[in-house]
């Protein structure tokens, strides 16, 4: 099995289901007591969000790609960036890296390409869902991908970074998300990618009206499938 560097912290609360997932997921896989091979560097959130939200990716993309370098010296063999935004930034992680940086989309649109679903929604941060490094990624890999309106991504991100990204999970926000799947659903949509890795922490696949797409939960398994093949 090989040893996978997890760059998380963005959220921790986040951080904590991949943990898990990946464990189980090596559980299951294996029987008896295995468990996953990992290195962890946690970050302080609050630094990386004020450079998201001072449009200072390229700072960025540095202090990651150094976290991440640290990980592949300490014997990482694969790194796992644990949240959806901050692929805004994958290529400068890659250039500080020799080892494969296992990328969020790539599991996510096999899963949709292999429901055979149309067209999906798109649940994430703003910067997720009106940027381009996301949504052409999963279009170039064959997915129909489509975002809510204004008023409903700027929810979902304030959703995100001031209640989730801090452990808050208010029955009203359940409610707006469901509504903004019902939104999806209306426009086309016949599945949800939950593009954000808190968004489980809110809602289960059975408070979604559409087939849910969980970015962790898909992230962790393409992870163990990799530290077990290779
Ligand atoms: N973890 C979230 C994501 O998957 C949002 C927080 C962040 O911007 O890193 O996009």
């Amino acid at each position: 099995m090989k040893t996978l560097g997890l760059l998380g912290g963005m959220s921790w609360e986040s951080t904590l289901p991949y943990y898990r997932l990946l464990n189980e997921a090596v559980r299951d896989r294996c029987g008896g007591l295995h468990s996953a091979r990992l290195l962890l560097s946690s970050v302080d959130f609050a630094d990386l969000e004020i450079m998201m939200r001072t449009n200072r990716w390229d700072d960025a993309g540095a202090f990651l790609g150094r976290e991440a370098a640290l990980l592949e010296r300490a014997g990482a063999e694969a790194i796992l960036l644990c949240t959806n935004t901050l692929h805004k930034v994958a290529p400068a992680i890659e250039a500080a890296l020799s080892i494969p940086l296992l990328h969020i989309v790539d599991p996510t649109a096999a899963a949709i390409r292999g429901a055979g679903l149309g067209r999906v929604g798109l649940l994430a941060t703003r910067f997720t869902m009106e940027g381009d490094f996301y949504l052409a990624r999963l279009r170039q890999q064959g997915v129909d991908v489509i975002v809510p309106g204004e008023a409903d991504r700027l929810e979902a991100h304030r959703i995100i970074f001031e209640e989730l990204c801090l452990g808050k999970t208010p029955d009203a926000s359940r409610r707006t998300v469901q509504q903004i799947i019902g939104r999806l659903a209306d426009a086309g949509a016949a599945g949800v990618i939950f593009g954000c890795t808190e968004i489980s922490l809110l809602l289960e696949p059975k408070d979604s009206a559409l087939p849910v797409f969980d970015t962790t939960a898909l992230h962790a398994a393409y992870a163990v499938d990799w530290a077990l093949a290779n």
